[in-house]
């Protein structure tokens, strides 16, 4: 069995360990949770202190152009592009993701107006499944929306598909899809393919070029630490570009916005898709909490985290032996950067660790989640987590009828 000091050991061979200092981390806490919503950083502090001080206490409405207000959406996709394999130019920040997944879905149905079909997955978040069945809905002719067990994906791309929507990394279970091979398939079928990041980005790494994707869109408050309810980002291929129409346009995605003309015409390149004014205080939080990622590499946190989830898997096994099931793939290749495991008293669980100053979260009906983001997790902090679970399950601690109802936000 794995000891504490050979964690410590692991920790002071890191070669991430310094980038911790990069986050503010409540002290006696251990965060296993940022998957769902990540820290601050030192950087998404000073960012936004420089914007709401200087750029929007000094400048005024002068910032929209001397602070670089209007291209920020732009500049700041550059800046994220690298972690998904895309090129200047082909990354918007802007929206909420959910919003972002509306505009290419609505953009993609035009572009097959003789295929009436859109493929999901059934155990898609549930946003995703909303707004691609609002979508289908909006899109002037018959769409219909099949959610499939995305295994059998292969046994529905006919030539009446028209899109196919995944996301990367399961956000239940944690399981990571071949994007290369599922692109692939869908492309030899006529199809387009649009891939959802948002448990990907900053965990994993992607290379939408190598892919060969169509459109992807991922959320900026999750790895990438951009803050509650950051804007997220789009991803259309350069070859998409003045092709993928805006189906939601407005002023700021038009070709003169300041020539408040009364009929649209759409700006070239990814300005096309945005609509409305950037968050600009929102955008420079994401600005911030992305420069701790230019100080490594994709490559090393994918490492990282595989070792942070691997020790994981074995911590648990060792001391619980089967009390819970593992239901994310011990296969590296088909791993996110979380742990689910099931349990039927999960979320009693979950509150307990809580209570104990290890954050998890709990995702009905029976999954404990514990995201493990490389940039400031230790290996310490895996085997203390796991010491805090077994006494949890040892004790009975998460039976306490405190635990019997369920807060808002789980
Ligand atoms: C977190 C998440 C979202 C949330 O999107 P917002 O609209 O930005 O709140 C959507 N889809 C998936 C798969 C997610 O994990």
């Amino acid at each position: 069995m794995r000891t504490r000091d050979e964690c410590l050991d692991l920790d002071a061979r890191d070669p991430l360990a310094l980038l911790r200092r990069e986050f503010v981390l409540p002290g006696g806490q251990i965060y296993l949770d940022g998957n769902s919503l990540g820290p601050v950083s030192v950087g998404a502090q000073r960012r936004i202190r420089e914007v709401v001080d200087q750029e929007w206490g000094d400048g005024l409405v002068r910032s929209w152009n001397a602070a670089g207000w209007a291209d920020a959406p732009f500049a700041l996709g550059d800046r994220l592009a690298p972690l998904i394999g895309a090129h200047d130019g082909e990354v918007l920040v802007a929206d909420t993701l959910t919003f972002l997944l509306a505009k290419i879905i609505g953009g993609a149905l035009e572009l097959r107006e003789n295929r009436h079909v859109v493929i999901t997955d059934a155990v898609n978040f549930h946003s995703d499944l909303y707004i691609v069945a609002g979508m289908a809905k909006l899109a002037g002719r018959d769409i219909v929306v099949k959610t499939i067990d995305r295994d059998t994906l292969h046994e529905h791309l006919d030539e009446d598909v028209a899109l196919v929507m995944l996301t990367q990394v399961d956000f239940r279970t944690g399981e990571m899809l071949d994007m290369a091979k599922i692109t692939a398939a869908v492309h030899a079928a006529g199809a387009l393919m649009l891939w959802d990041f948002a448990h990907s980005t900053g965990a994993v790494p992607l290379d939408v070029t190598a892919a060969d994707v169509d459109f992807a869109a991922g959320c900026g408050y999750k790895y990438l630490n951009g803050g509650p309810g950051a804007p997220a980002f789009a991803y259309v291929a350069s070859r998409w570009q003045g092709v993928l129409r805006n189906p939601l346009p407005g002023w700021l995605g038009h070709a003169r916005p300041f020539a408040f003309e009364s009929t649209y015409e759409s700006a070239p390149g990814m300005r096309a898709y945005l609509t409305s004014s950037p968050s600009v205080i929102a955008l420079a939080a994401l600005d911030g909490a992305l420069e701790v990622f230019e100080r490594t590499t994709m490559t090393e946190i994918r490492e990282k985290s595989l070792a942070l989830t691997d020790l994981f898997i074995e911590l648990v096994h060792d001391e619980l032996g089967d009390a819970f099931e593992v239901v994310t793939p011990r296969e590296h290749g088909r791993r996110g950067s979380q742990v689910a495991l099931r349990h039927e008293h999960g979320y009693g669980i979950i509150q307990a660790l809580i209570e104990r100053g290890v954050i998890g979260d709990f995702r009905a009906p029976d999954i404990c989640r514990f995201g493990f983001a490389p940039l400031y997790l230790r290996y310490v902090d895996v085997y203390d987590a796991v010491q805090v679970l077994a006494e949890v399950v040892r004790s009975s601690a998460h039976l306490d009828e405190r635990f019997a109802v369920r807060l808002a936000v789980t």
